[in-house]
């Protein structure tokens, strides 16, 4: 069946992502660069994984180096594993020698290599830049976003400049990108003349270096000095790094003595951002500092409408409702979880129920759950079978306690982070692989036995709440 495929596939791609995560943490960077982050996950059937690397030679080297720890990592994340195989592929050669350029000029990766600093490259570059999505039209405004919206619009129709510099901040996700782009569609589309441009503060960062190692900081500072609009987004980037912030400062001082717009965004407000000189902190408050606020629930449900709309998803309301109750952090993450639906549907042809969707998105709306421990469990697990608390680490073993007890630790390894040998011994110092087994256990009794399935529903709904 196509569609339970591509669902565990989907999860999997979830689980991967984490398991890259965990490994780039133990062994760093730059093996990570050279030998897992080529490696994609290619296929799941019948509990095996496939993955696929570029070459025969990296194939060699990743089951030598890196198979066991994959495995292992993998296994925490999911028990049903039976394999893992790696084969080559041929299509992948390609993007395998980039990511091979890529680790060539490492100390530059953030940025764009090819772009040379002559000033026709960084326009065109500019404008390749901006997202047609994200315009003013596609933005849905609310209570949090009221202030920054307006002031952004007010910039963007302006024949003057309305307030110098206009410094946007907000939370990650919360849309200062989209306004920025969205000004500079805006002041395109009505004075084409105008020249806009629009970077981050990484870009930005980058063509000076490199104007620096070329000895045309001349050059550089030119292009900027003729600009009428300048937008330099997540400036929290250019902190602490001297000598680019002080280029900033003048580039900055020079266009605003000049009566030039610009426009600045951050992820804290001028007062909070660390690392900046006290000079630069006070004149980026000397304009309008407008925030964007957490979403609220409206605002949430209102963005998931109108994109639910544009996509034409076949996504019922009350599942809309769900997920704006469900996830809070930012319109990323929102986003992400109604495009997941979306394919989802359309792949399998018809409407979503809520069960699908919390499949679907487990790891989205485990992040934004309530954070339950492993006693509130026992004790919920206790309660519910009318058993003791104590008896959750004793070691009777008469159904009636130890499937009670199974069920505890399978919750535990489900709805905390913790590892199989700590639950182990917090279930009264047994063995990680009791642990393993009690989870397959449920998981067995849960696929077979509708009741019993209920019953454990029932207890994953009641610890979340
Ligand atoms: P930030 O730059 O603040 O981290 P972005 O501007 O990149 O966030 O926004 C993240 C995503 O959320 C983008 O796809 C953007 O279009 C969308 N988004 C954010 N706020 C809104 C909003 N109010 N209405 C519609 N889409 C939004
Ligand atoms: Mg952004």
């Amino acid at each position: 069946m196509v569609e339970i495929g591509s669902q565990d596939l989907g999860e999997m791609q979830a689980q991967w992502a984490i398991v890259r995560g965990k490994i780039r943490q133990k062994i760093g960077d730059a093996q990570f660069k050279s030998w897992i982050k080529v490696i994609s996950l290619k296929d799941y059937v019948d509990s095996k994984v496939t993955l696929s690397v570029p070459s025969n030679f990296m194939r060699t080297r990743i089951i030598e180096q890196y198979l066991d720890i994959i495995k292992s990592y993998w296994l925490v994340q999911n028990l049903k594993i039976n394999d893992i195989q790696i084969i080559v592929t041929q299509e992948d050669v390609n993007l395998g020698s980039k990511v091979n350029e890529v680790k060539k000029s490492d100390s530059s990766a953030a940025v764009n290599k090819n772009v040379e600093t002559k000033s026709e490259d960084i326009f065109n570059s500019i404008s390749s830049d901006l997202d047609s999505r994200f315009t003013f039209s596609n933005f849905i405004v609310g209570k949090p976003n009221e202030l920054a919206f307006a002031a952004a619009r007010r910039v963007s129709e302006s024949d003057d400049v309305p307030f110098n510099p206009l410094f946007l901040y907000g939370g990650v996700g919360l849309g200062k990108t989209h306004l920025m782009h969205a000004i500079a569609h805006e002041i395109k589309q009505r004075k084409p003349l105008r020249r806009v441009i629009y970077m981050s503060a990484e870009k930005f960062m980058y063509y000076f270096i490199k104007a620096l190692r070329f000895k045309n900081t001349v050059a550089f500072k030119e292009q900027f000095r003729n600009v009428d609009v300048l937008m330099i987004d997540d400036v929290q980037f250019i902190s602490g790094k001297d000598s680019t912030q002080e280029e900033f400062f003048h580039t900055f001082n020079a266009l605003i003595d000049q009566n030039k717009q610009l426009i600045i965004s951050a992820d804290k407000s001028p007062q909070d951002l660390e690392g900046i000189e006290e000079r630069m902190r006070s004149r980026l408050g000397w304009g309008l500092v407008a925030d964007i606020h957490p979403l609220t629930y409206e605002l949430r449900l209102g963005i998931l409408q109108a994109k639910e709309e544009k996509l034409n998803a076949r996504i019922s309301e009350n599942i809309l409702e769900f997920l704006a109750h469900k996830i809070t952090s930012n319109v990323r993450e929102l986003e992400g979880a109604l495009n997941r639906l979306a394919a989802f549907s359309s792949l399998v042809g018809r409407e979503i129920n809520l069960d699908m969707v919390q499949d679907l998105l487990k790891d989205l709306l485990k992040s934004s759950q309530r954070k339950v421990n492993i006693e509130e469990i026992q004790k919920k697990v206790s309660q519910h079978f009318n058993i003791k608390m104590s008896d959750m680490s004793s070691s009777r073993r008469s159904r009636t306690i130890a499937r009670p007890r199974q069920i505890a630790m399978y919750l535990s390894k489900n709805l905390t982070s913790r590892s199989l040998p700590e639950i182990g011994r917090r279930f009264g110092d047994r063995d990680h692989t009791t642990v393993i087994h009690a989870v397959k256990k449920v998981e067995e009794l849960r696929n077979k036995d509708d009741s019993f399935d209920e019953d454990v529903q029932l207890l994953i709904r009641m610890l979340e709440s």
